[in-house]
Order: structure tokens, then C-alpha cells, then sequence
């Protein structure tokens, strides 16, 4: 049996004793990542979180007889996991919401609607997110009527599991035509890059992709109690699978100062790569006041986070060709490519790293191009831009990835989840480039690995599982989509740790359990590594580690 010291423990050790300065973590083993020694059972560290040395048990014993030891017993440790694409306040804002995951039909989704608004203030409108008509018995779109009993007077607006279509009641549709001038939601036009279902001339209540943002902008804006609540809540979900750190894609200057002041006060536990959301405030600020590195090594700016073009599942995502199920139709753009440029000019002018989310093969080359053309001869200075997704690219723009220096970003649940229907959106051929994570590996590119959190789930276990089974969670198909594009465990392991630690610039920090490197780790009940690969998606998480403390211990609630 393995046991785990408590915090109240460590800190009391630490408190009473010189001793305690050190702390000697044994376990059957430890992956280090660390190609110079990859496996080993044992590894000390300082009360600072650094660590100092691994090794043989038997070994470091000797070397620090004093130590506070901590026996894992038959558990392996593993370096701490890093999303390297997320959205953290996204995954709090919905974490604070009504879960309308798995419900399953209309009547249970009201009856956990009415029982999610007692906790809510009178004024507040009723969020929620999750719902998918395909799991009820009439899988047609559900209408505002459906809600409207339940909810005459409070504004209600539910995202669809996908985030790409949301349901409104009339109270809410309500709001969005006071809102607007000139027009109201009935009628025949429809918003740019969205459509709002219709029947007889009148909206029913389902906004689709960019007509979500008609009720977007009339959403109340977040206080800042609310906002912390949120963070609080992503911290802890992001802790209980095993993640030390993340990418944060899209973070706003008024964000960064929220994880500032969590800092501050010790309260953020996790570490976070924030990358600056287009070109706002936050990449002002950067190119003003340099790069941003909180000095407790929590959080730091230094990439900003553009976008190309949309998404594959809505036919947002920009094709060199038609999509095989819409003909006349190449997806679209959401930045024009000489904007773009401009912005890399101006990020590259600054000394910040770009990221670029690029889904279809036209986005891919477009980005590809820009960052050859800007980079020019810089190209070998180990700038590290990256492509976010990277989902579908021409077989002959693989291979540029890695003389660029670019890193592809990828997110090995957006393969299973999309894989039932990609091959209708792209046909057979295109798919030799779509969520091609070995051709991106043997080109020589570095592979980081993510979630893309809330649109997927934050825990990377289900990465890990989709990235070596290529499979959902039934199992299927047999074999595995593509299966020639699956990664082994240890790659995968990888995409989440090491690369994804270079891919933020971390290397030398996190990713890897070697001296000198900050003591993240996560202790697992059985090896990712020996467990046959359908088990993945569910190694129990013993307890999660940063900076040599335990953030997360299975069987204590941490959740705010
Ligand atoms: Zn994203």
C-alpha cells in the first residue's frame, strides 16, 4: 500500500525541523522524461520546489538522511501534464453554469434548470451549457417554447455540447431584439457566418455559430466576485486530472491581472502560459512593457493568440477545395490574411511568440506562408511560433513545419470526437493530412499536446487515451480511425509534458523531473506506460504536485 503525507504534515515537519528542508518521494517508479534517465524510484527536492536529485532509493536515502520521506509505494509518478491549448476562464465561466451534460431529454434538462436556479440571485439569467438533442428520443432542435413554461420572465441561454449552436427562451430572445435597431429576430436575414433557425419567419430559439453572438453581446458582464469564483473552479477541476500547467489561449488584460492577484496570494495552482488575445490591450502591453513573467514562476506572457480562420464541424474551417459535402463552399476566414500579416509583423516587431489557430488546409498554408515570409532569416532563431490545431493540412505543407522552427499544437480529442463525420466534411484523400500527428512527428516537428478545454475535457487523460487508441471511449472503431496516425503512450506522454513544456519556453523549468527542474509531478495508481492502452481514460490520479506541494490528493475536497 502506498502512503501519501499529508499537507498538514509537511507542513508541520517543515515547521519544527531543519531536516524538513528536503523532501525524498520513493515510488515503484518514476518517468522522468528525461532521455538521460528516463526511469528511476526515488527524487528529493527543496522546501523552494526545486528539485535536487534522482536516483536509486536506496541512494538518495543515504544522500539526505534527514529528509521528510514521502512513499508513494507501488504508484508511478510522472512529470505534471500540461494542456498546452486551453481556456481556462472559459472552463470556469462553464463550469459555473447549469450541466446539462448527459441529460436525457427535454424534461430533465428544465427539471435541472429549475433545480440549478436556486442557487442563483433574482436578476441573473440562467446559463447553462452541455445539452445534445441526438441523446433524446425526438433528437429534432428544441424551441424557446420549450422553456418558456419553466421560465416566463428570467432570460435563459444554454450552449450546445459542441459550443456551437445555443437555445434561448423568449425572455432572452427578448432582451437580444431590445437590443437591436432596425430589425428583430424574425424575418429572412441571417448573421454573418451563423444562421438563427426559423419557422414560419419567426426565430424558435436556436442561434447557430455566429448568430450566438446576438445574444452574446447582450449577455450581463461577469463581476469580479464572479470571476474569481470561476478561476476558483477551473483550478481545482485542472488539479483534480492531473495538469500543472496550461497554455492559455486568448487571455484578455483584465484576465491576466485576475491570475496576478491569484498569484499574489499563493492561490493559483497551476501554472499558466497566458497567450494574449489578438490584438488587444494585453499584446499592447507586451510590446510596451516586454514580455510578463510573475516572479513566483505561476504565470507568464510572452505569445499571442490569433486565428485564421473557423472550425471544421460548422464549415468554418478555410479549405483549398470544396467541402465534399457542400460544393461552392471553401469555409472562411476570420482574419483577412494582410491584417493578419500586419499583426505577425507587429507580435515578431515586439519579440512575441505567435500562435495561430489554423483548422483547414487553406488556413494552414496561409499561416505557414506568413510566418515564412516574416521570419525570413529568422527562422532559425528558436522563435517557437506555433499552429493551434493544425487539423487538416496539405501533405506537402507537413514537411515546413520543422525548418520553421513551427510547433504544431494539437488536440487529440478534436480526432475522436470529429472523426464521425470528417470524412464526410473532407473525403477520403484529405484525411491523409487531417489530425496527423506521426507525419508531423517525422517531419522532425515538435508535437505539443492539449484539450482545447471547455470545447473538449479538460482532462488529459482522455488525451492520452484518444491520442494511442484513436477510438472513443467504446472502443470504436476497431483498430482505431486512421490508426497509422496513433501515437505510442510514451509520445503521447510526451506531447504532454516535455513538448508541451518547450512549446511555452519551459523546458529548462517543467516537463521533465531531472535536477534543477520545478518538482510538478502527478502520482498515478498504475504506469501509463505498462497499462494496455484501453485503460488509459481511466488511471486513478493519486495526488497532484507543484513546486513540491501537493495541490490535489484523491479523497480530499479542494473545491471551493
Ligand atoms: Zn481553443
Amino acid at each position: 500500500m502506498h502512503r501519501i503525507i499529508s499537507i498538514a504534515t509537511l507542513c508541520c515537519l517543515a515547521a519544527t525541523a531543519q531536516a524538513a528542508d528536503v523532501h525524498l518521494l520513493t515510488a515503484a517508479r518514476i518517468h522522468t522524461s528525461d532521455p538521460a534517465r528516463p526511469h528511476v524510484e526515488a527524487m528529493a527536492w527543496d522546501d523552494s520546489g526545486r528539485v535536487l536529485a534522482v536516483g536509486e532509493a536506496k541512494a538518495l536515502r543515504a544522500q539526505y538522511p534527514d529528509a521528510a520521506r514521502i512513499d508513494a509505494g507501488d504508484a508511478t509518478v510522472i512529470p505534471g501534464l500540461i494542456d498546452a491549448h486551453g481556456h481556462l476562464m472559459g472552463l470556469g465561466y462553464a463550469l459555473m453554469q447549469a450541466d446539462l451534460v448527459g441529460a436525457r431529454d427535454k424534461a430533465e434538462v428544465v427539471a435541472r434548470l429549475r433545480e440549478y436556479e436556486k442557487s442563483l440571485p433574482d436578476d441573473a439569467w440562467l446559463l447553462g451549457n452541455g445539452w445534445d438533442q441526438n441523446d433524446w428520443p425526438d433528437e429534432s432542435f428544441p424551441t424557446a417554447a420549450d422553456l418558456d413554461a419553466a421560465f416566463p420572465d428570467r432570460p435563459v441561454w444554454l450552449d450546445r455540447v459542441d459550443g456551437h449552436a445555443g437555445w434561448a427562451n423568449s425572455a432572452a430572445m427578448k432582451v437580444v431584439e431590445e437590443a437591436m435597431t432596425g430589425r428583430t429576430l424574425a424575418g429572412d436575414w441571417q448573421p454573418d457566418g451563423g444562421r438563427i433557425l426559423r419557422e414560419d419567419g419567426e426565430a424558435t430559439g436556436v442561434f447557430v455559430d455566429g448568430a450566438m453572438d446576438l445574444v452574446g453581446k447582450v449577455l450581463p458582464e461577469p463581476d469580479e466576485a464572479y470571476r474569481a469564483r470561476a478561476l476558483e473552479r477551473a483550478l481545482a477541476a485542472a488539479a483534480k486530472d492531473g495538469l500543472t500547467g496550461v497554455h492559455d489561449m486568448g487571455v484578455s488584460a483584465r484576465d491576466l491581472a485576475l491570475y496576478k492577484r491569484f498569484a499574489d496570494a499563493g492561490k493559483l495552482t497551476l501554472r499558466i502560459d497566458a497567450y494574449a488575445n489578438g490584438d488587444g490591450q494585453a499584446l499592447a502591453n507586451l510590446c510596451t512593457d516586454g514580455l510578463y513573467r510573475h516572479p513566483g514562476g505561476r504565470v507568464e506572457m510572452r505569445g499571442v493568440k490569433l486565428y485564421i480562420d473557423g472550425a471544421l464541424g460548422s464549415r468554418g474551417a478555410a479549405l483549398l477545395a470544396d467541402y465534399s459535402d457542400e460544393a461552392g463552399n471553401r469555409g472562411l476566414l476570420v482574419t483577412d490574411p494582410e491584417t493578419y500579416e500586419g499583426i505577425v509583423r507587429k507580435a515578431r516587431g515586439c519579440g512575441v511568440q505567435v500562435a495561430t489557430h489554423a483548422i483547414g488546409d487553406r488556413g494552414n498554408r496561409i499561416v505557414i506562408d506568413t510566418y515564412e515570409r516574416v521570419l525570413g532569416d529568422d527562422a532559425k532563431d528558436d522563435l517557437r511560433w506555433r499552429v493551434e490545431h493544425a487539423q487538416i493540412v496539405s501533405p506537402e505543407d507537413i514537411p515546413r513545419f520543422a525548418p520553421l522552427g513551427v510547433i504544431a499544437s494539437m488536440q487529440p480529442t478534436h480526432a475522436t470526437s470529429d472523426m464521425p463525420w470528417a470524412e464526410e466534411r473532407l473525403g477520403k484523400e484529405r484525411l491523409s493530412g487531417a489530425y496527423a500527428w506521426q507525419r508531423f512527428l517525422h517531419s522532425g516537428a515538435h508535437l505539443a499536446l492539449g484539450s482545447d478545454f471547455p470545447v473538449e475535457s479538460p482532462d488529459p487523460r482522455l488525451g492520452l487515451y484518444a491520442a494511442v487508441t484513436r477510438q472513443d471511449r467504446d472502443g470504436q472503431p476497431p483498430g482505431g480511425w486512421l490508426p497509422d496516425q496513433r501515437l505510442s503512450a510514451a509520445e503521447a506522454l510526451r506531447g504532454f509534458t516535455a513538448d508541451a513544456a518547450y512549446a511555452g519556453f519551459d523546458e529548462k523549468r517543467v516537463g521533465k523531473l531531472a535536477p534543477g527542474m520545478r518538482a510538478d509531478f502527478v502520482i498515478l495508481a498504475e504506469d501509463p506506460l505498462a497499462v494496455p492502452a484501453s485503460r488509459l481514460d481511466d488511471l486513478v490520479i493519486e495526488s497532484t504536485w507543484v513546486d513540491g506541494k501537493p495541490v490535489y490528493e484523491a479523497g480530499k475536497s479542494a473545491t471551493p
